[in-house]
């Protein structure tokens, strides 16, 4: 039989918008030493903005018109701020034979040219030179080529969330140690853990290098809670000790795969999710 005080942590849980699916979650938050979490939806609000246009060779509104048409066939949070910055300018232009590339970008047809969007790693994959600014900015940046050649690039912005840096304050407090993980480009990835006084931060990461980067912390003897919302993320939710999604804008198969949903997506229920742990223990024993 399940002692009571289970289910008083997973009532007080789900009226903080924290969802246990099994009591035997509220004790393995009591063990755990190492919370990872995703950078993009997770610790940043994972709606992008474009904010500059940088172009070589080619009008600027043709560029943002181009690459729309290709962002078109995605479903990324990166592929919906170009095209929402394309606005009407669009029409009704469309891309064939587009091609996803995970953790990289798009290919396609447009208008009989071929052009590639996505990060730097994605021109180097096609042996497409372009600026060595680029890697330098601390911006996300699309970078696109027509018929094999660097034709430009977008900035793109994400906001952290309001209670990110109190969530990692509060970790730290509870002696756990903080690491990001991202498939975003590392100077960005620094400026994120720099503001939020993160430990440890990675990117530039394929799906399968965080899948690896959470086993080498599991290896070393750390008791891990992976919190994420992507698609790519349900591996690593499925890995962790404590899985978790955040539920809002996440994807259904980190939900389905989480042992813990935080309904609003703010990092601060994580923190809380540990503390009702603790406090169940206290109960329960
Ligand atoms: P994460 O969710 O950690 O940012 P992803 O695997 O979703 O990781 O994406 C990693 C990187 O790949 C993005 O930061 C971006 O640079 C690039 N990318 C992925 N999809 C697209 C896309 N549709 N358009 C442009 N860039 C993309
Ligand atoms: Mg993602």
């Amino acid at each position: 039989s399940i002692p009571l005080g289970y289910f008083g942590g997973i009532g007080l849980a789900s009226r903080s918008g924290i969802l246990f699916k099994g009591s035997n979650f509220l004790d393995v938050m009591t063990t755990i030493n190492t919370v990872i979490m995703d950078k993009t939806g997770t610790l940043t609000k994972g709606v992008f903005n474009v904010q500059e246009v940088i172009t070589d060779g080619i009008d600027q509104k043709e560029l943002v018109r181009i690459t729309a048409a290709i962002e078109s066939n995605s479903t990324h949070p990166i592929a919906k701020a170009v095209v929402a910055y394309a606005g009407d300018s669009l029409g009704d232009l469309k891309a064939k034979d587009v091609q996803e590339i995970s953790g990289h970008g798009l290919k396609g047809d447009v208008e009989g040219k071929t052009v590639v969007a996505g990060n730097s790693k994605l021109l180097k994959k096609f042996n497409i030179a372009y600026p060595g600014e680029v890697d330098q900015l601390v911006d996300t940046v699309v970078v696109v080529a027509i018929n094999g050649k660097y034709a430009g690039y977008l900035t793109i912005a994400d906001e952290i969330k309001e209670d990110a840096k109190q969530a990692i304050d509060q970790m730290h407090s509870l002696k756990i140690q903080t690491i990001m993980l991202s498939g975003d480009k590392q100077a960005v990835v620094d400026k994120v853990a720099k503001r939020l006084g993160i430990d440890k931060a990675f990117g530039d990461l394929l799906p399968d290098g965080k899948v690896q980067k959470v086993q080498e912390f599991k290896n070393s003897g750390n008791r891990i809670a992976f919190v994420g919302d992507g698609v790519n993320d349900a591996p690593v939710v499925a890995l962790a000790d404590a899985g978790i999604a955040m539920g809002g804008l996440g994807s259904d198969a980190t939900i389905e795969t989480a042992d813990i949903v935080i309904q609003n997506d703010q990092p601060s229920k994580i923190t809380a999710a540990i503390k009702i742990g603790r406090i169940t223990k206290q109960i329960v024993w």
